[in-house]
């Protein structure tokens, strides 16, 4: 549970962030607010910023220009990185996972007691994973490894939840239970702050929906976001097939070759 917090304020504002990488320009004069309990979906084609924006967020990047406030102290931001960007093979239990997260009220060089276990069982009952603590990660299927990132970021008291493509190369059955589990969350007053691809689930899952390409296009509700005008300005020369008013999927059209979002040629 979030502690009593006067609603409206932000938790996390970004002022005029610009951020390169070398001379690549990554993000430019970016101004964002999140909101307590805000569920917000980061949207965008690949290399529109949406990961870089999370990372300078919980510090992971730095950035040339702008600003960003946290309300509080900063180990309340969970972070769960893209899936490909963790070594699954790492030989460590469930339970062991959850409790290296707590690195910061264990300190480093003590064993963690059992008060902290206990947190760490309590984390993993919340995505419900609680009777997994003692398997290794590397065992866990995609939608269970991301569950236990989330207990970390739990178990280490976040309450603002920062997820890099969660649902990337995870199958139907596992997106939507993970998506459940997150709108729990969320109702419980943890805030979300979502990057994907998939604009349904952004459209019909989510309160508000960022539209990032290297600047901010639109950002609001799904209603105020997705329109045709807003679209094309996100995916430029590319086609975005519509079902009824609903943008069902993106193909890439710039090279003379369609390829979706995935990187599946279509022709
Ligand atoms: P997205 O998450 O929307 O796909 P990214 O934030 O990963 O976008 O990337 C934004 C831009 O920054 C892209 O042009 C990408 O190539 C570049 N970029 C991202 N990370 C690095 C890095 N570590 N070094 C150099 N360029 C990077």
């Amino acid at each position: 549970m979030i502690a009593a917090e006067p609603l409206r304020i932000p938790v996390i504002a970004v002022r005029n962030l610009t951020i390169s990488y070398g001379a690549n320009s990554a993000l430019e004069d970016i101004s964002l607010d999140v909101i307590p309990g805000d569920r917000i979906a980061i949207i965008g084609p690949n290399g529109a910023g949406k990961s870089t924006l999370l990372k300078a967020v919980v510090g992971l990047v730095s950035f040339q220009q702008g600003a960003i406030t946290v309300a509080g102290d900063r180990r309340r931001l969970g972070y769960v990185p893209q899936h490909e960007n963790v070594d699954w093979n790492f030989p460590v239990s469930v339970l062991d996972a959850v409790i290296m997260g707590m690195w910061q009220e264990v300190g480093w060089f003590r064993r963690p007691g059992r008060s902290q276990a206990a947190k760490a069982l309590e984390a993993l009952d919340r995505v419900g994973l609680s009777e997994f603590g003692k398997r290794q990660v590397g065992e866990l299927s995609g939608g269970q490894r991301r569950r236990v990132f989330i207990a970390r970021a739990l178990a280490q008291q976040a309450d603002i939840l920062l997820l890099d493509e969660p649902f990337s190369g995870v199958d139907i059955a596992a997106e939507s239970d993970l998506m459940v589990i997150l709108r729990r969350l969320n109702s419980e007053g943890i805030t979300l702050l979502l990057s994907t691809h998939d604009l349904e689930l952004a459209r019909e899952q989510f309160d508000k929906v960022l539209a990032l390409r290297r600047k901010v296009i639109a950002f609001g509700s799904p209603k105020t976001v997705f329109t045709r005008d807003h679209l094309a300005e996100l995916y430029g020369k590319r086609v975005i097939a519509y079902e009824g008013d609903m943008p069902a999927e993106v193909f890439i059209d710039e090279h003379g070759c369609c390829e979706d979002h995935e990187g599946h040629q279509h022709p």
